[in-house]
């Protein structure tokens, strides 16, 4: 009993009760701000790993990036990382921080569909798809349950069958192989439903864009409800992200 009482008053408090406004640590990478600074760009774009930086004017994509902060490093008085982990939206354009543009990422509500906060904002289903991921992402995704987070709590539930869901989580590249099962695990989900991306690996290809390996063309097929970047997802992003999708009403 006293081991127990010890355990707890070292572990502390894990709930955390406002996820909306939790902080993060200070080595966390969120939403980059990039000033007017004038650098060698060529060095960065050739530095990235996954074409994340783009040039005229000088960008980096969210969408893209992995966060490994090597442009950072390079460059600090160019580029910064904040621990604003609010980046998730529903516009694949709106991932992409140009420099001199210090504003939050937010989702466009003309964007949402009305069925979203009629359906979903009490209670919202999800079925992880792994499409060739590296359990990272995966990893996070489950951590948004845990006593931490307690995604839960906002009646957002991870569910083992597609036919119990109201919308797909997509983490991974989306190999070849993976293609027909994700067909089929939308196919079975009743309508209607919503499509999330998380993870770089999943809104880009990350650092297998390109590869033969992959067949991303189920995302050409659906309109994609909300993209999570990370790599891998922050819990805070992905919770606050579904709930600013689910919690606007027209
Ligand atoms: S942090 Fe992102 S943009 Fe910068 S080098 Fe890494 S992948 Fe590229």
């Amino acid at each position: 009993m006293i081991n127990n009482l010890k355990i707890l008053y070292h572990q502390g408090k894990q709930y955390i009760p406002d996820v909306t406004k939790a902080k993060v640590p200070g080595i966390f990478r969120g939403r980059p701000i990039i000033t007017n600074a004038v650098i060698n760009e060529t060095e960065l774009v050739e530095l990235c790993p996954t074409n994340a930086i783009s040039t005229d004017p000088f960008a980096i994509d969210l969408g893209r990036c992995t966060f490994c902060g090597e442009c950072m490093f390079a460059q600090p008085e160019k580029i910064k990382f904040t621990t604003d982990y609010k980046i998730s939206t529903n516009e694949r354009h709106r991932l992409i921080i140009k420099e001199g543009v210090d504003k939050p990422i937010e989702l466009n509500p003309d964007e949402i569909r009305k069925e979203i906060n009629a359906c979903f904002s009490g209670s919202l289903k999800l079925r992880q798809v792994s499409a060739a991921g590296d359990n990272s992402c995966e990893l996070e995704l489950n951590a948004c349950s845990n006593v931490n987070f307690d995604m839960g709590r906002f009646g957002i539930e991870f569910v083992a069958s597609p036919r119990h869901a109201d919308g797909l989580v997509i983490t991974g590249p989306i190999s070849e192989n993976m293609a027909e099962p994700l067909q089929i695990c939308y196919d079975a989900t009743p309508d209607p439903k919503i499509i999330i991306l998380a993870g770089t690996d999943a809104i880009s290809g990350g650092i297998f864009d390109g590869s033969k390996a992959l067949n991303r063309s189920f995302l050409d097929k659906y309109k994609i409800d909300l993209y999570v970047p990370g790599n891998p997802i922050h819990p805070l992003t992905f919770i606050n992200g579904v709930l600013d999708l689910i919690r606007y009403k027209k």
